[in-house]
């Protein structure tokens, strides 16, 4: 097998393909690539009479905007390269959509599936007192959040960690993001990251020119669709995709094989099917294949939503899809990359299009910040509001109507209706300021790029506003 260009690397050749379109200078350029500060740690934890020595690692990639914001990785592959390279992505998501944090990310070096939960809280819990040691959590210096491997259960033990040591700190609760929603969490949180995936296919498919220029109809309505790792992300894309936009999923690719049936696949099902067996394959109605076959099923979109470097040289051309959605970070090495845009394939970015995650994280800070639930004041006085107007064109027109439609007209939103338009707004509106840059400026022939440039524009104003560089 050649030599392959590594998750680090495709982000630097990335960033460098941008930031030549640009016109910043070489100074300002080098300092938003660069990692302003990296905490290796290596620390202690007792199991029964055994000690175990964890590596683990926390990179605060820009200090351009605080706190900085990025979730924590659980995986045996975590390496300082990694941790550094998914820093620098939540550096530009952020950026991209207007979410006013620094980027910065988390990673522990261990197997999750080698550890009991009491090992795992152990194991968190110890790295949280790490970060709070050096100054690398707080709720104006770095935020952490879920990432591959961890979850709310996870950032519940940062939290309670966290409070422990800072005691009586009032906005404590916002140190930490994609919490429990019983402790200081949003709704909306946990689905957020696969829901921004679907809203931001969603606006790509709506656009005539660019469907039409892949073969496709628009619309997501009976597309076909192949998901790579059903986890947190993965799940959630398909699940939404298929009941709100009428996707149909094909194949499923996890740990122990890909499972296929080109009728479509129940995602509700299936997870329920992968909690009770611990695996995918043995699904009723679909057909078996190999964990990396997935890459080759005929569909109309593919989600990688498992880890980095999945779609590399080797396995490119074999892809049939029109669109790749990147739902994952870094899941298409940049080799990868320049083979699929000559087949014409459309790589929907992972900066952009994972993006969901920070956003309503970023709506869960704010919530912590202000001690108060989304919709608590307005949502009964829209609803009175709505009733009386309701009312009076009934009584104008003399007409009735039922009580569902009663219900329906005068619904005041709820927590979770407005953290989703609030989603639902970022994401178009984000994907709309790439879309500019890829049509307008010469020499962009990928979202990608396109999405760097719209990401260094305000990086580098940031930069240039705060004066440190004319
Ligand atoms: P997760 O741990 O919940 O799920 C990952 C899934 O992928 C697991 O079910 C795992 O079994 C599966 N998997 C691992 N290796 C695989 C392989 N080789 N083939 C098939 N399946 C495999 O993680 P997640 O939170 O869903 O994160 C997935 C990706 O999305 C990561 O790249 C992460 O950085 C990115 N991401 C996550 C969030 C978030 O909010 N959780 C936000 C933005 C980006």
């Amino acid at each position: 097998m050649n030599k392959q260009a590594s998750f680090f690397e495709s982000v630097s050749r990335n960033f460098d393909k941008a930031a030549a379109l640009t016109k910043y200078p070489a100074g300002l350029l080098e300092q938003i690539k660069v990692s302003n500060a990296v905490y290796k740690m290596q620390f202690p934890v007792k199991f029964g009479n055994k000690y175990e020595v964890i590596e683990a690692f926390r990179v605060q990639h820009s200090h351009h905007r605080l706190p900085t914001k990025g979730g924590i990785r659980f995986s045996h592959l975590v390496d300082q390269h990694e941790v550094e390279a998914l820093a620098a992505l939540m550096t530009y998501k952020c950026a991209l959509v207007d979410v006013p944090f620094g980027g910065a990310k988390g990673g522990v070096k261990i197997s999750t599936r080698k550890y009991t939960v009491d090992q795992l809280e152990k194991i968190t819990r110890r790295y949280t007192v790490e970060l709070v040691r050096k100054n690398f959590i707080g709720p104006g210096i770095d935020v952490p959040a879920p990432d591959y491997g961890t979850g709310p259960r996870e950032m519940a033990w940062i939290l309670d960690t966290y409070q422990q040591l800072k005691n009586g700190e009032l906005d404590s609760a916002a140190c930490v993001t994609g919490k429990p929603t019983n402790t200081s969490g949003i709704k909306g949180r946990t689905e957020a990251t696969g829901r921004g995936v679907f809203y931001g296919l969603r606006e790509f498919l709506s656009l005539k020119d660019e469907t039409k220029a892949i073969g496709l109809d628009v619309g997501m309505e009976g597309k076909t669709m192949v998901i790579q790792g059903l986890g947190n992300v993965g799940s959630y894309t398909g699940l939404i995709s298929i009941e709100e936009g009428g996707a149909k999923v094909i194949g499923v690719s996890e740990i122990d094989g890909t499972i296929y049936n080109k009728d479509g696949i129940d995602i509700a099902k299936l997870l329920k099917y992968k909690a009770a067996n611990g695996g995918i394959l043995g699904f009723p109605d679909s057909t078996a294949m190999d964990r990396d076959d997935w890459v080759s099923i005929e569909c109309d979109i593919l989600v990688p939503a498992a880890l980095e470097s999945q779609i590399h040289k080797n396995n490119a051309k074999k892809i049939k899809a029109k669109i790749i959605c990147e739902a994952a970070n870094g899941p298409v090495t940049a080799d990868a990359e320049d083979i699929l845009l000559k087949m014409g394939v459309v790589v929907l970015p992972d900066m952009y299009l994972n993006a969901g995650g920070v956003t309503v994280s970023y709506f869960e800070w704010l919530k912590n910040l202000s001690h108060i639930r989304f919709g608590r004041m307005e949502k009964r006085f829209d609803q009175n509001a709505y009733s009386n107007l309701v009312d009076l064109v009934l009584k104008m027109t003399g007409k009735t109507i039922s009580q569902k439609e009663r219900t329906f007209l005068t619904k005041g939103a709820d927590e979770v209706d407005l953290v989703r338009s609030g989603l639902e707004e970022t994401m178009i509106t984000a994907f709309h300021q790439i879309r500019d840059n890829y049509k307008r400026k010469k020499n962009v022939h990928d979202y990608r790029t396109a999405a760097f440039i719209t990401a260094l524009d305000k990086v580098a104003s940031d930069y240039m506003t705060l004066g440190i560089f004319p």
